[in-house]
């Protein structure tokens, strides 16, 4: 091992908490910025008076054993999902069915996706080694000691502070936030123009709750199917949440819209959006019924459409490295790789 070092890494979604648990069993300290209220990034949950809605990742496959192994850390945790997914092909208006056999196990973590991290990131959070509500605006050299990092950072009511006495930065944010943020410091320019490569595109996500679903006679409205992919124009991906494992009974739906449309209607309001989204989940599932709750959010950086090609970027030298899943792909699997395989660089 390398002499323990202090590491401040920006960001707190898979990539980033599997970073720092990583670092902090090599001896380091770690302190994780993370600009929301919670951890967990694109595996998140948003709670509403009719129960969670996964409106991030879906799911998770596990192919990597080292993934596999840190999941056995938190046993009971991830249960698989029978999410009886089908392929439903739109043709003139028309909607088919056929079935898409599960080549392999769809894992949910319960109670809502954002578990997962939030287990994870506990021995961190207890440990108060993680800043939640502070946005990272800035990386620069220490003020007090040009070999080490300090970071700008504001907090709740747009406070500004500054963090100083790091041996190195790690970022585990979306690529072209990564680039922004890099964009900030003239020694890490090299590492701004690998990263600007990689491309990702945008999400809108609907949420719908439909609690007149669980009255008397009646179990669940529309579809037989629980998790569609759909080539609708608009939609490409819609799951029925009450069918997840160690989630509540109303029935809820989560419907992404694809990455043309998302970008296509990307400066939309919230009100249109949700007008044309729920129109085109009408004409997939069938159901139209009046939703009780009605939610729509925009994902800038969902889904990675080009990825840089290596596991992470790693500037020994400098101090500064990048990871997150769009160094590999677009899957909460390869966040997980990334941020281990910077850790193992960095360590
Ligand atoms: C709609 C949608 C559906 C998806 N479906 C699936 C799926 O079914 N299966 C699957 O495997 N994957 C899916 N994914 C992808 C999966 O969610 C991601 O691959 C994974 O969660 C990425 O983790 P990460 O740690 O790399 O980044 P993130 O989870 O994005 O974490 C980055 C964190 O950095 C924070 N941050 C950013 N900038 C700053 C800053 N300047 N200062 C402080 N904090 C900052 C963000 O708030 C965020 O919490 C989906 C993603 C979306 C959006």
């Amino acid at each position: 091992m390398t002499q323990p070092r202090r590491i401040a890494i920006v960001g707190a979604g898979i990539a980033a908490i599997t970073c720092a648990r990583t670092l902090v069993q090599a001896g380091h300290s770690v302190t994780v910025f993370e600009k929301s209220h919670g951890v967990g990034g694109r595996m998140s949950t948003r709670s509403s008076d009719f129960g969670t809605f996964d409106h991030g990742a879906q799911y998770f496959t596990v192919r990597d054993a080292r993934f596999q192994q840190a999941l056995a850390t938190v046993p009971g945790l991830c249960r698989p999902w029978s999410a009886n997914t089908v392929q439903v092909l739109d043709s003139h208006g028309l909607v088919a069915e056929a079935g898409l056999p599960a080549r392999e196990p769809h894992w949910v973590a319960k109670p809502g996706m954002n578990a997962l991290v939030r287990g994870w990131a506990k021995p961190l959070t207890d440990n108060r080694s993680v800043e939640l509500e502070t946005c990272v605006r800035a990386i620069e050299k220490d003020a007090l000691n040009p070999k080490q990092w300090q970071l700008r950072t504001t907090g709740a009511g747009d406070s500004a502070h500054v963090f100083s006495g790091f041996d190195a930065v790690v970022l585990a944010i979306p690529g072209p936030q990564a680039q922004a943020l890099l964009g900030t410091q003239a020694k890490a320019a090299a590492l701004a123009k690998k990263v600007a490569k990689s491309t990702v595109a945008p999400c809108w996500t609907l949420m719908l709750a439909f609690p007149q679903a669980v009255q008397p006679g009646l179990t669940t409205l529309g579809p037989q199917w629980n998790a569609a992919r759909s080539t609708h124009h608009r939609i490409a991906w819609l799951a029925r949440e009450s069918s997840k494992p160690g989630r509540g009974a109303i029935e809820r739906w989560t419907v992404q819209a694809s990455a043309a449309w998302s970008q296509e209607h990307l400066q939309d309001d919230d009100a249109r959006v949700t007008a044309k989204l729920m129109k085109a989940f009408a004409e997939v599932t069938g159901i139209r019924a009046e939703p009780a709750h009605v939610e729509v959010h925009r994902w800038l950086y969902a889904k990675t459409e080009k990825p840089l090609g290596v596991s992470h970027l790693w500037d020994a030298k400098a101090g500064i490295g990048v990871c997150g899943d769009w160094c590999l792909g677009h899957r909460v699997e390869d966040a997980f790789v990334s941020g281990l395989e910077l850790a193992l660089a960095v360590a």
